[in-house]
């Protein structure tokens, strides 16, 4: 079938459904293949549960009573509904891609455009080749500016996100060493996440770019751009105070968010750029910077009885790790305790970047410090500050035992290490 009828389909449809544990009346059903499973199998189920139709690719699943699609591949045919419907629509999309502080950036742009327009961002972190199409299938007629992450773990993927959501504006938060297995190395991250930059400059669409950034600077020099952030720059944004909850200035007006770690000012500064691009008066963008709350252990700071926790758990890499040390040097706090856990994904680099971040603790001693998890229990990390533990579960034997009061806490580690679950811990026995 061709993507036309197939949007005709989509129109009459209640929206899209991927997964039959969570289908609902009147759905499109787009029946993919994962490594382990087949949505093929599901057709008859994904029907009996109230889809309107549903797309396979199987022409053994494939029924002549109309109540299938027979398309050549399912996943291809969902991206390129997804275009056509971001086409038939033609509203102005801001797609983001980076190394860190995507989902960030991406809430606080929404928090900002959401005071003015009717705007779709994408959901959590659903920012791969199906979640692209997917956030841009939840647009509708209403939706007045979509808000689209971009996330890449290999080369060719963001050119790939870039042609499904055709964005008129793009942003690249920053280029550090994340997904390194993946990329290869940093140079590899660079060209992985401007394939952003190349498909605006293609198309002769614009860029939202951080001053303060040299490499965004360099890298986006021939693209119509619009930057934020220093005094020279379009958007003028000033950083206030960074010890507790960050505090910027714009156009003469004081804006408190509910964010800690120097890092995030960038991702302020974007949303209030790109909320001032799009004629969102001061006044709103404070009321949606203010209103927004980081959620998922990202960037949250927490009291827990006398001590005070720095919770950024919800993911780390060496870029994202060494920032949020930095930030830490800078913090008050009397009794400062860290809490680290491994970085995933690194590839070969693991040994060489795990033992890069003891060095940094080495050098910049901190009150306590705990390492968590196979590769920083590997490292040569000899200092009687220091102590690394193999597994979570050694690390609770150790806690359990201590108490402490009046600290000054930072939670931070890959997404897999779950260092979250330290709260539990310190909640019952400190
Ligand atoms: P993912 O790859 O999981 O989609 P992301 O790019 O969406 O990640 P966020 O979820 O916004 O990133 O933030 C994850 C963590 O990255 C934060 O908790 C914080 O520690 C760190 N971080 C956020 N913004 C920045 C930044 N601009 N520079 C460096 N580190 C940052
Ligand atoms: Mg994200």
């Amino acid at each position: 079938m061709n993507i036309p009828s197939l949007h005709h389909y989509f129109l009459q449809s209640n929206g899209i459904s991927t997964d039959t544990r969570k289908i609902f009346k009147g759905c499109l059903f787009f029946a993919l293949k994962g490594e382990n499973f087949n949505g093929n199998l599901f057709a008859q189920e994904a029907l009996d549960k109230g889809a309107l139709k549903v797309v396979v690719d199987e022409a053994a699943f494939h029924k002549s009573n109309g109540e299938t699609i027979l398309v050549e591949n399912v996943l291809l045919a969902l991206q390129q509904l997804a275009s056509f419907h971001k086409n038939y629509l033609g509203l102005p999309i801001i797609s983001l891609t980076g190394s860190n502080g995507k989902t960030t950036s991406k809430e606080l742009i929404n928090a900002v455009l959401s005071q003015k327009y009717n705007t779709v961002a994408t959901e959590g972190n659903l920012n791969n080749h199906i979640g692209v199409p997917l956030t841009l299938l939840k647009m509708n007629k209403q939706t007045e500016i979509g808000i689209v992450e971009m996330g890449a773990n290999h080369l060719g993927e963001i050119k790939l996100l870039s042609e499904i959501a055709q964005p008129e504006y793009g942003y690249i938060t920053n280029f550090g060493k994340a997904h390194l297995e993946g990329f290869g190395s940093l140079e590899g991250v660079v060209q992985g996440k401007t394939e952003l930059y190349q498909y605006l400059k293609k198309h002769n669409k614009k860029v939202f770019v951080n001053a303060n950034d040299p490499k965004q600077m360099a890298n986006s020099e021939d693209i119509d751009r619009i930057t934020f952030g220093t005094e020279d720059s379009d958007f003028n944004i000033e950083l206030l105070d960074s010890s507790h909850h960050l505090l910027v200035s714009f156009s003469g007006t004081k804006i408190q968010s509910n964010l800690v770690g120097a890092y995030n000012f960038a991702n302020l500064s974007a949303a209030i750029a790109i909320g001032a691009y799009f004629k969102v008066s001061v006044e709103k963008i404070k009321a949606g910077i203010e209103a927004y709350v980081p959620a998922n252990n990202r960037s949250q700071l927490i009291t827990q009885g006398s001590n005070s926790i720095l919770m950024d758990a919800y993911n780390a890499n060496p870029t994202s790790m060494l920032a949020a040390l930095e930030n830490f040097k800078q913090t008050k706090g009397e009794n400062k305790i860290l809490f680290l856990g491994d970085m995933f994904e690194l590839g070969k680099d693991a040994e060489k970047e795990h033992q890069n971040i003891v060095d940094f603790l080495l050098e910049n001693p901190f009150g306590k410090v705990y390492l968590v998890g196979s590769n920083f229990f590997k490292t040569s990390n000899i200092a009687s500050h220091i102590k690394a533990f193999e597994t979570f579960e050694d690390l609770k034997k150790e806690l359990v035992t201590e108490n402490h009061k009046h600290a000054t806490i930072l939670i931070k580690g890959s997404r897999g290490m779950a260092l979250e679950r330290i709260l539990d811990v310190i909640q019952v026995y400190w």
